[in-house]
């Protein structure tokens, strides 16, 4: 049954699980579940299906950024860690989430990320329990390796654009005393992520993979399966402790309806919207659903805390001669290319201006890294320009040193009982002093590598914003810090009382509501997460299939 149209046979269906959001961990979700044909699945998604040649196109992502094409346009409230600045927080609004507008960045993190969850009392996630769950999503194109997926339904492949620039980069890194790692995602139990290594991407034959394309577009015709698109589900009604009905609005018009829920219902809205849905349906923190005029239902302190995101800067260098991208960039060129991109997934459109990553430890006696640094062979301005009327714009390249692991966690309240009304993040970015301190030392790393010999012909003389003395540099992060746009943490999983959901990922107080996506980490990891929303997910499907078998035994 591909999209459902017909809403009459809403309330006449009996699904066993009702998916909140089709983003990256929902489309995984619904698409494992109903392997099983026995195992009936609703998937309801605020946003549309898009075959955008924007999305489908890896380039395409710099104009989704600008033009902040298919998003939530959410922004935190202003930070007073942050010069009082409110920050941009780009979620996807179409089917595939925020994995059909992120930047393709396939990152697992390190063993000893997962190994800290376990400790942190999340049993059953150690490394050595969810690797194999990582391998199952990936079909990777790279060099073979026996800790890497070949089959599964997500194309990972190697960074493919080229640039003298970039091996200049790999050897500045060596020389200024880091090491050279082939394959970041390829590390066995107890191994250290730690070094500079080419990125690997989310890219299939030339075209981005979403957890839309690569898991459930190919399965919409399941006779299990039932999607509602362009539907936002605006509130969970709930008897005792379980979830009975789903309140839902309909298309541009917000028609209402209410769904009956017979069998489970698993939120999927991302790390913003599932703690604002569960807010609004009553369940959260008392203080917060007071004020907001939103009745009880459940107190649940910890909903919407322990938000956590990565929060970087951004280096730019002018670059003395014009890199292949630039090239690229003429509009004679683009308009060949970006239609052979879009049609047949080939040529330089489908390549990133990238594509290598660091991992750097600071503190030695720690097992997984401080600070991850990104690398970009193009400026952030970079355009389609026209030789006749102009030069093009002036080349560059940029280094964005991230912050791991902070100390700073936020939250996420509603404010209104309408449901409609976007949720306010207080991330307190950077406001313990030791989050400065770790950026100041990416900042370091960052210039020594771009004064190193090897960048010599590359890097021009111009003077760099970044400011040379320490209280100029903090005031500096201070201005100009973004988000990597990680957010994760906010319902988050764990045995000990403080965590809302269990490491079954069953929500505490009911019996048929389970959280799975980025909101349930217990900490962030040392990377770029939308491998561990995939990996949560299947790992996610195995727990909800085993319930659903159990029930039809009895
Ligand atoms: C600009 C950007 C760049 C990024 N770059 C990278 C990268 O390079 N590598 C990487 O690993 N990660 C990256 N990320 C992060 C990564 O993509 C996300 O962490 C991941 O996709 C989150 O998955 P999720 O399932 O938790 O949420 P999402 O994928 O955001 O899915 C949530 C879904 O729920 C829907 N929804 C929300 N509320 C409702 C409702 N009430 N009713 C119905 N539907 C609802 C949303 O529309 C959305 O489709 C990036 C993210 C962004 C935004």
């Amino acid at each position: 049954m591909p999209f459902l149209t017909e809403m009459n046979r809403l309330n006449s269906e009996v699904f066993d699980y009702i998916i909140v959001g089709g983003g990256s961990a929902g489309c995984v979700l619904a698409s494992r579940l109903t392997e099983n044909s026995s195992c009936s699945v609703l998937l309801i998604e605020s946003g549309d299906e898009s075959r955008h040649p924007l999305i489908r196109v890896p380039t395409g992502v710099g104009v989704v950024w600008k033009k902040k094409l298919f998003d939530w346009k959410l922004k935190s409230t202003k930070a007073p860690s942050l010069n009082n600045r409110e920050i941009e927080l780009m979620r996807g609004k179409l089917l595939g989430g925020s994995s059909a507008i992120n930047a393709m960045s396939h990152v697992r993190g390190a063993p000893a990320d997962y190994d800290g969850w376990q400790n942190a009392g999340c049993d059953g996630w150690s490394y050595g329990d969810v690797a194999p769950y990582f391998k199952k999503t990936e079909s990777w194109n790279g060099k073979k390796n026996t800790l890497r997926g070949v089959d599964g339904p997500l194309a990972v492949s190697p960074a493919a654009s080229s640039d003298l620039l970039f091996d200049a980069w790999m050897a500045a890194a060596k020389s200024s005393g880091h090491a050279t790692i082939d394959d970041y995602n390829a590390l066995a139990e107890g191994r250290l992520l730690e070094g500079f290594a080419p990125s690997q991407q989310t890219i299939d034959t030339g075209f981005r993979a979403t957890s839309w394309s690569a898991y459930l577009a190919k399965n919409i015709h399941r006779p299990n399966l039932h999607v509602l698109k362009n539907t936002h589900v605006t509130k969970i009604r709930f008897d005792e402790n379980r979830a009975r009905g789903l309140e839902i609005a309909l298309g541009a018009n917000r028609r209402k309806l209410l769904i009956n829920i017979d069998g489970a219902i698993i939120l999927s809205a991302g790390a913003f919207h599932t703690p604002h849905l569960l807010m609004h349906s009553g369940v959260g923190p008392e203080g917060v659903l007071k004020s907001a005029g939103v009745p009880l239902v459940l107190k649940a302190e910890n909903i919407g805390r322990n938000y956590r995101d990565h929060l970087a800067v951004q280096i730019n260098f002018g670059r003395r001669n014009k890199g292949p991208f630039h090239e690229e960039m003429r509009l004679d060129r683009v308009a060949l290319n970006f239609p052979l991109a879009a049609l047949f997934g080939k040529g330089p459109m489908t390549q990133l201006p990238g594509g290598m990553h660091g991992f750097v430890r600071l503190d030695k006696s720690k097992d997984a890294p401080d600070l991850q640094f990104l690398f970009r062979g193009a400026p952030k301005y970079a355009a389609p320009w026209w030789p006749i009327f102009s030069k093009g714009y002036e080349d560059g390249f940029g280094i964005r040193p991230v912050l791991l692991h902070p100390k700073s966690h936020g939250h996420i309240e509603v404010i209104n009982a309408d449901p409609f009304e976007a949720p306010k993040i207080d991330g307190q970015y950077l406001s313990k002093n030791e989050d400065i301190e770790k950026l100041l030392d990416g900042i370091n790393i960052a210039m020594e590598m771009a004064d190193d010999p090897a960048m010599r012909n590359f890097k021009d003389n111009k003077v760099n914003s970044v400011p040379l003395d320490r209280i100029g540099r903090i005031n500096w992060i201070r201005q100009t810090a973004v988000t990597a746009h990680h957010p994760c943490g906010t319902c988050q999983m764990g045995s000990d009382e403080a965590a809302p959901v269990t490491s079954e990922l069953r929500l505490k107080g009911f019996d048929n509501v389970f959280v799975v996506d980025a909101s349930v980490f217990p900490r962030t990891i040392s990377g770029n997460i939308n491998a561990c929303v995939y990996m949560v997910a299947e790992k996610a499907s195995d727990f909800l299939k085993g319930l659903h078998n159990s029930d039809q035994k009895n």
